[in-house]
């Protein structure tokens, strides 16, 4: 059931939008003041954001808490998604495709596994960024592939690239403005931006909204729709911007998982796709 509560106008002294910078801003749920939607941009932001120590654990123990198998389990799964988002960057660099010649790091890049299906690509220069070092080691030794093992902060973007990937990263980022500013001025003319980040235009958000701000991450900064992430990356500079669900989930429609008939699930598939209606959405972008 829909549970919609009075927006309340804050003041103009309050908290910036990590976004645009604006201070126009209303609070968006009674019981969860800190979740905050930006008037002016539309991004919804969380003004008590921190970073988490981001340990070991989140690949084996967490991991598997939440999917049922360590993140090394799940390889099968993550490789085929990333061939399949590979696809997608292949296509948006056209006659720029000789993969050999292409320089690609992901930010973010667990335990590499995006960066293996990148290299099966064809593409010899990739690296990547991982805050763990149990991750970061596992992708040097296991795929032998360079990765430095640093914050982002610290670490930065040496040199201009063709491919940068940032797969659930950007939402974590204290400031996601300067991080993706950084990662346009590192980009080459018509290199290409691909990334993935929760979604408030999805079932959870727009019709089980308790349990969204009830779950939210403490170290999530920012949540985009699809309409909000497009106007993000057109005012940084990046155009042809393209938006997917990440993934297409017609049991959320209900809470409960009331059942669906055939043709509803059709329908609601046909309006994710059109729409990119998700919890979470894939986005690639040219600058
Ligand atoms: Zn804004």
């Amino acid at each position: 059931m829909l549970n919609l509560p009075k927006r309340k106008r804050m003041k103009n002294d309050g908290p910036f939008c990590p976004a645009c910078k604006s201070l126009k801003n209303s609070t968006i749920y009674k019981d969860h003041l800190h979740l905050i939607k930006c008037l002016d941009c539309g991004v919804i932001f969380n003004n008590t954001h921190q970073a988490l120590d981001y340990n070991d654990t989140y690949f084996t123990t967490q991991y598997c808490a939440q999917y049922g198998k360590t993140y090394a389990e799940d390889f099968d799964n993550i490789y085929r998604n990333s061939l399949r988002r590979l696809d997608t960057i292949f296509k948006l660099l056209k006659s720029r495709i000789d993969p050999a010649a292409l320089r690609m790091i992901d930010i973010g890049s667990a335990m590499g596994f995006f960066l293996k299906a990148a290299k099966d690509k064809g593409l010899e220069h990739v690296s990547g960024i991982e805050v763990s070092k149990f991750a970061s080691d596992y992708c040097k030794s296991k795929f032998h592939i360079n990765v430095i093992n640093a914050p982002f902060d610290e670490a930065g973007l040496k040199g201009m690239y063709d491919i940068i990937t940032a797969w659930y990263f950007i939402e974590h980022c204290s400031d996601p403005a300067a991080v993706v500013k950084k990662i346009f001025d590192s980009l080459q003319t018509g290199g290409i931006f691909a990334f993935s980040v929760p979604s408030c235009f999805g079932p959870l958000y727009i019709f089980n909204r308790d349990e969204w701000a009830g779950t939210h991450p403490e170290d999530h900064r920012i949540d985009f729709s699809p309409l909000t992430v497009r106007r993000f990356l057109k005012k940084t500079g990046f155009s042809r911007i393209s938006v997917y669900p990440g993934g297409i989930h017609p049991e959320r429609l209900i809470p409960g998982g009331f059942f669906l008939s055939k043709p509803v699930k059709i329908l609601y598939t046909g309006i994710s796709r059109c729409l990119s209606f998700s919890d979470t959405m894939e986005i690639f972008a040219v600058k």
